[in-house]
């Protein structure tokens, strides 16, 4: 499963998953500090939503930040050739429109017409969508917890994101497996994560304690 996600992730064309997460350990170490890779307040809103991941200097991926997954030779080598999902996907997605067209005329679809809304306009469109945890989830929404940086709660980002536009409770108890921490904060990667683990999928999926939860709530009363 570990190995699918790290498939599936690669398809959105943002380097590899081991890149991206030792990126992100270092966000999460330095979050709106001077050393955080993507930082709206310490750079710019254009470097924190694309300069960062379009900049040779943050190309390498250091290995050593994220020795937990490193160790798993399957993942470095999707991270090491993380240009072969992608082009796998668009690949097979063109021949696949080209295969409808010639089955189904009525569908009056093509190769090019599959290749470009499945592969190039939804890659586009998910990387703005990512990119507005670290640039919009950074500076709009709601502070619940003090977490000494500026993330922020907001409840439009975690539609367009799946969930993790819960930011604020992200950086505040970053363990859990879930971003929305009551029933009311929708959080649909993490509805999809308990259903595969009630169907024995995945498992050990990290709860927020009760203590975390509390200090929400408190919060919440008093505001
Ligand atoms: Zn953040
Ligand atoms: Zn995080």
């Amino acid at each position: 499963m570990q190995f699918l996600f790290a498939v599936a992730a690669s398809t959105a064309v943002q380097r590899g998953a081991l890149w991206w997460a030792a990126h992100h350990r270092k966000h999460h170490k330095e979050s709106d500090k001077e050393k955080d890779v993507h930082s709206p307040h310490t750079h710019n809103f254009l470097w924190a939503h694309i300069g960062w991941i379009a900049s040779p200097k943050n190309f390498e991926t250091d290995y050593n930040s994220i020795k937990d997954f490193a160790k798993y030779p399957e993942l470095v080598f999707l991270n090491r050739f993380n240009k072969l999902v992608p082009a796998i996907m668009a690949i097979g997605l063109y021949f696949l429109g080209d295969w409808a067209a010639s089955q189904w005329a009525s569908l009056q679809t093509s190769g090019w017409q599959i290749l470009i809304w499945g592969f190039f306009v939804s890659t586009t469109l998910l990387f703005h969508g990512t990119s507005t945890i670290n640039s919009l989830a950074h500076i709009y929404g709601k502070k619940r917890f003090d977490t000494g940086d500026h993330s922020r709660n907001n409840f439009w980002l975690a539609l367009i994101t799946l969930g993790e536009g819960w930011h604020n409770n992200h950086h505040h108890y970053m363990h859990s497996a879930r971003q929305g921490f009551y029933w009311w904060e929708i959080d649909l990667t993490y509805y999809v994560l308990k259903i595969m683990s009630w169907i024995g999928l995945i498992h050990d999926l990290k709860p927020v304690p009760a203590r975390v939860l509390e200090e929400g709530r408190k919060i919440d009363s008093e505001n």
